[in-house]
């Protein structure tokens, strides 16, 4: 918690020291050709700071230098003991650095403070406590074999990592890859997205000071179809590790197969239905998780409960509570510790939610609140939070992802209606149920084709849940112990007695 107030934060932001510098083989660096792209805060539209647009030169000093130091064994093939302390140590100094990073993420990309600082940033440093806190607790195997036989199966880590992250969560996305990779002893290039790449840059040289050798973690700042799909090309990066949007995530399918068959796992898009049924437990925590299940974070959420799904005799007295609800959902400036909802991250973003509001009217959804820019004096990218009621599945506000505060309502009269509904969509990220009938909500829950399924809640969980999806939404888990199987290689060794 802080104290801080909206002044204070705006005093602390005037003096702010921003890295814009890439980070290889543990320094500062500029970009092997010296281009920058700007970046910009969506609060104001104001320049943060010129930040390296590494390209392909630059890939291949950071996977060198990865290589190198993996080869080496100096994290590696360090025991586990140790990898936990130095993993404890980071989360520690990134705790530490709570306020300077939570600005960071918050002027770069426009969240409220108080999340950046509550949720953000104590996440990710919980997360990699986490990672470092289990790695010297997993035991590998001792297969059951014949008398004159020893069969050992354990798991290696898998060499060089490229981390491929997306700007909505930009620290908490890194973490949820940085813990386990380094945990289980890979070297890791990190490439952050180009339109929220400061707070990773500041992570690394907290990484290094928290005793991590020099070279295991390494951070590319720059865009998506230069440095990006250089690493995802690199015929010596093993494994990529990607969160973003399926579109991209399919085509660094493609760029594995058409270099060196690298692993690839896959964190992806979602369009999450929330079904509402009429026996719900408790309308009004109903309608509040509705509510913020599409504002929280601006909408820029990949488990966004983008669609909720209400129950035809339930709808005329629940959808007033979820605008009710909304009302606790306002923009306003994310340095004021009493904002909720902030700007959106870039011009770019709030134009293709504002499209997504445009195609709701002229495809016949009804507009009840919301739908417009807002505070646009500021200079910075708002939008109030919106509801379309009459909304059917094939409108592309209910099937296309937004990545923004709109919620699409629509109704169902069984619940064999309502599983149709939500699962027909390329998606299967996240999906909620309320009922107090546990037969029906467990069924209900079984039949959804979603990662993960919440029952009488939206958005329950922490470090001990799997998370990551089905379908288009991708494959393999972050977070919990399933995680560490994206970073690690299974090895048979038989002995002959
Ligand atoms: P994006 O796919 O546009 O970009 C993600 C990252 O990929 C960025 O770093 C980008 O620079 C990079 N990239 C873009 N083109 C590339 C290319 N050709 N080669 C290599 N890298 C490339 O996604 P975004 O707009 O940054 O983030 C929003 C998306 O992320 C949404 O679809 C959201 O659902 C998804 N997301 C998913 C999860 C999850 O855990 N499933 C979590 C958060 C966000």
């Amino acid at each position: 918690m802080t104290t801080l107030t909206r002044s204070d934060w705006e005093q602390r932001a005037l003096t702010l020291k921003i890295e814009g510098r890439a980070f290889i083989d543990g320094q500062y660096t500029d970009a092997a050709d010296k281009a920058v792209f700007d970046c910009l805060s969506p609060i104001d539209g104001r320049l943060l700071a010129k930040v390296a647009s590494c390209d392909l030169a630059d890939a291949n000093l950071a996977v060198e230098n990865a290589r190198k130091v993996f080869d080496s064994g100096v994290w590696s093939r360090q025991a586990p003991a140790k990898r936990k302390a130095t993993l404890i140590r980071f989360a520690a100094l990134v705790r530490e650095h709570a306020e300077e990073l939570a600005l960071l993420e918050t002027l770069d990309m426009g969240k409220p403070i108080s999340d950046s600082l509550n949720i953000d940033v104590a996440g990710s440093a919980n997360a990699l406590a986490w990672s470092g806190e289990a790695i010297d607790k997993l035991y590998d195997e001792v297969a059951a074999t014949p008398h004159d036989q020893l069969g050992l199966v354990t798991r290696e880590p898998v060499g060089v990592v490229a981390a491929i992250v997306p700007w909505n969560f930009p620290l908490m996305m890194a973490s949820w890859k940085l813990g386990p990779a380094l945990a289980t002893g890979n070297s890791v290039v990190l490439k952050p997205s180009e339109k929220s790449p400061l707070t990773a840059l500041r992570i690394a040289q907290l990484a290094v000071e928290a005793g991590l050798p020099k070279g295991v973690l390494n951070v590319l700042p720059g865009y998506g179809h230069t440095v990006g799909k250089a690493l995802a090309l690199h015929m010596d990066v093993d494994t990529v590790v990607f969160t973003g949007s399926s579109k991209i995530a399919k085509q660094l399918m493609v760029y594995a197969g058409e270099s060196n068959m690298k692993r690839v796992w896959l964190e992806a898009g979602g369009k999450s239905p929330n079904i509402v049924f009429a026996d719900a437990p408790d309308l009004q925590a109903a309608a509040e998780a509705a509510a913020s299940a599409i504002a929280f974070n601006q909408g820029e959420v990949c488990t966004a409960g983008s669609r909720l799904l209400v129950e035809r005799s339930l709808k005329a007295r629940f959808l007033p509570m979820v605008v009710e609800a909304l009302k606790a959902w306002k923009p306003g400036n994310p340095l004021d510790p009493a904002t909720t909802v902030g700007a959106l991250v870039d011009g770019q973003q709030m134009n293709t939610v504002l499209g997504y509001i445009d195609a709701g009217h002229s495809e016949g959804a009804k507009l009840v609140v919301g739908g417009k820019r807002i505070m646009e004096e500021t200079g910075g990218t708002y939008v109030e939070p919106t509801i379309f009621d009459g909304v059917t599945n094939a409108m592309r506000i209910a099937k296309e992802e937004i990545f923004g505060p709109v919620l699409s309502v629509l109704e169902f009269d069984t619940a064999e209606e309502a599983v149709a509904i939500a699962n027909d969509t390329p998606y299967g990220l996240a999906a909620a149920v309320w009922s107090s009938d546990i037969s029906k909500a467990h069924l209900t829950a079984k039949a959804l084709r979603a990662g993960s399924v919440w029952v009488n809640q939206y958005d329950g969980g922490d470090m001990t849940a799997p998370f990551g999806g089905f379908k288009q939404s991708g494959n393999g888990r972050d977070k919990s112990l399933h995680a560490f199987d994206k970073y690690t290689e299974l090895k048979a060794t038989w002995i002959k007695l």
